[in-house]
């Protein structure tokens, strides 16, 4: 049986205050109180795991370590089929590069167009199969981790549809749809996504449903 997180304090090891909303959200109506690693001051870690669940557990087992707490980090991004599952734990680098003056930024339609560029060079029938994948590490001082795996499969669409969501929705298609996420509402998107997936898995496990 995986060790419960119980009541009390939870440390978020983001640094993202977007993040931390949205997480205590989920997690405040089961008695648990979310603060974050950046306003503990805790640094980074470098993400130097080759899976997203290796990225998960150093991201919690740091926030764990510096601060005495149960913690807690999520891992994310999108796989392809034809490309060997990646960009994979890449999925926020290749949408990296210096704008002006050197400035570094993320360019999402660059990224996209990367993936559809490995498409289109295997050729027009290129299987686009894809699914963008969530793990969430829980992880305590005394090192014990449990972890949690969500999934949302569909396929890869050219050229980039709709203006909400973020990163690669404008070229996912959640199986079952003809949309794209980014033409999804956000209620919509929040309720069959990888993301979902995951703290429902927790959830359930940590929380009893
Ligand atoms: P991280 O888990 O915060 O490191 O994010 C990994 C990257 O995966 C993000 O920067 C996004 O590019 C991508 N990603 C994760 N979830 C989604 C999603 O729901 N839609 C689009 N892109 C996503």
């Amino acid at each position: 049986m995986t060790r419960k997180i119980g009541s009390g304090t939870l440390v978020i090891a983001t640094h993202n205050a977007g993040k931390l909303k949205e997480i205590s959200a989920l997690l405040e109506p089961h008695g648990i109180k979310c603060i974050s690693a950046g306003s503990l001051g805790l640094p980074e870690p470098a993400e130097t795991g080759r899976t997203f669940v290796e990225n998960a557990l150093i991201k919690a087992r740091a926030a764990a370590e510096a601060s005495g707490l149960a913690s807690l980090a999520d891992d994310s991004g999108l796989s392809v089929d034809a490309l060997n599952g990646r960009p994979g734990v890449y999925t926020a680098n290749w949408a990296e590069r210096q704008w002006f003056e050197g400035e570094p930024g993320r360019d999402w339609y660059m990224a996209m167009g990367k993936v559809e560029g490995m498409l289109q060079h295997i050729g027009p029938d290129a299987d686009r199969t894809a699914a963008f994948h969530c793990v969430l590490a829980l992880a305590w001082p005394d090192g014990e981790s449990a972890i949690y795996e969500g999934e949302c499969a569909g396929s890869l669409t050219w050229p980039p549809r709709g203006l909400l969501g973020f990163g690669y929705d404008p070229v996912f298609v959640p199986t079952g749809s003809d949309l794209t996420f980014a033409e999804i509402e956000p209620e919509q998107k929040h309720g069959i996504s990888h993301r979902a997936d995951a703290f429902a898995k927790l959830v359930a496990d940590q929380f009893g449903g």
